[in-house]
């Protein structure tokens, strides 16, 4: 069975899907395909917040030698340069598409939204809302997609692979329903929005993850791929023998929790000058931790 053509197909509706669709749906219809129980890939589970430089007392300068810092000699520059340079405007579209970010309480404070400090970062330039920034923006940016006219979403299905047309370019995707039924989703532009692959680890902190199942599709068309090695390993998650992990948020560091070792002792000041503020590259080898409440 086929679908009418759309201009644009996206395919998963995670922050990058949702807000893609939003960006070109004023002038090209679209096709979001997003599982329905979509709490599968990262977006709905981040925590901490969103780094930007969005307080007068930051610069973006700072920020974009963080990010270097951070990287260890592997970021590249321009790739930097542009993320940092654009993030203000990225958190003001968020803003303006009615994200709530928890406010500043303090009357003093020079920005109205709270910014909290996580590792790598040498300012409070991370907003968020409460623990749960993921959630707040999906179900902004979900309710936005579904008012939009020039948006159609396809909540039933789970796309296998891509189309090629006779000169071998790709024109859209196929995937199943429920009832194991095929569908074909034509389109003249298709975005492959399908999160990253942390899926395929053992030990994993997100709960329900992708698994490259999009980078898999676009090489079996025969695209390159390139920077696989480049996963988050995050510096710290509750282990539960018994259970799944979950990630503890690196905004608990960032408002002064500490590390402890099996011994009870902060580990991190002889590791790094930023203690438990420095970035996951500085971190020793797998360690069981403990947190304690900043004194
Ligand atoms: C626990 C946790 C905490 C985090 N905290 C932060 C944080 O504080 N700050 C921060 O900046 N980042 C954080 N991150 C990282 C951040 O969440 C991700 O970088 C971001 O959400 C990735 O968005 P995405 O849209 O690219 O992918 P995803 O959110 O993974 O979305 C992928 C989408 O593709 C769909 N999909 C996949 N395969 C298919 C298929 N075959 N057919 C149809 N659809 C498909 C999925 O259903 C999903 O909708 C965190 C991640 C986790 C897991």
């Amino acid at each position: 069975m086929s679908t009418p053509t759309s201009n644009v197909l996206i395919i998963g509706g995670g922050v990058a899907g949702l807000t893609l669709a939003l960006e070109v749906a004023d002038h090209r219809s679209v096709t979001l395909v997003r599982p329905a129980q979509d709490d599968q890939g990262a977006s709905r589970w981040a925590q901490g917040g969103i780094a930007a430089v969005l307080s007068p007392d930051d610069n973006l300068e700072a920020h974009i030698n963080d990010t270097l810092v951070a990287g260890d000699g592997l970021c590249d520059l321009e790739a930097v340069r542009f993320t940092v340079t654009h993030g203000p405007a990225a958190i003001q579209w968020l803003i303006d598409k009615g994200v709530p970010f928890t406010p500043e309480t303090d009357p003093a404070a020079r920005y109205p939204y709270h910014l909290t400090r996580e590792g790598g970062h040498n300012a409070r330039r991370i907003i968020h809302a409460d623990d749960a920034t993921g959630r707040a923006v999906v179900d902004t940016l979900v309710d936005k997609v579904a008012q939009h006219p020039n948006i159609t979403q396809r909540n039933d299905l789970t796309v296998v692979g891509l189309l090629q047309d006779t000169q071998g370019a790709c024109c859209g995707a196929y995937g199943s329903d429920a009832n194991h039924q095929w569908h074909s989703l034509t389109a003249c532009h298709t975005v492959l929005a399908t999160g990253g692959a942390s899926g395929l680890y053992r030990h994993t902190t997100t709960p329900a993850p992708s698994s490259g199942e999009g980078m898999m599709m676009a090489a079996e068309l025969g695209a390159r791929l390139m920077n696989l090695e480049f996963q988050q390993f995050h510096p710290t998650c509750l282990f539960d023998p018994e259970g799944p992990a979950f990630l503890i948020s690196e905004a608990v560091r960032g408002e002064g929790g500490h590390l402890l070792n099996e011994a009870g002792q902060r580990f991190m000041l002889a590791q790094d000058k930023r203690a438990e503020l420095a970035p996951a590259t500085s971190l020793p080898a797998p360690l069981t931790l403990r947190y304690s409440a900043a004194p």
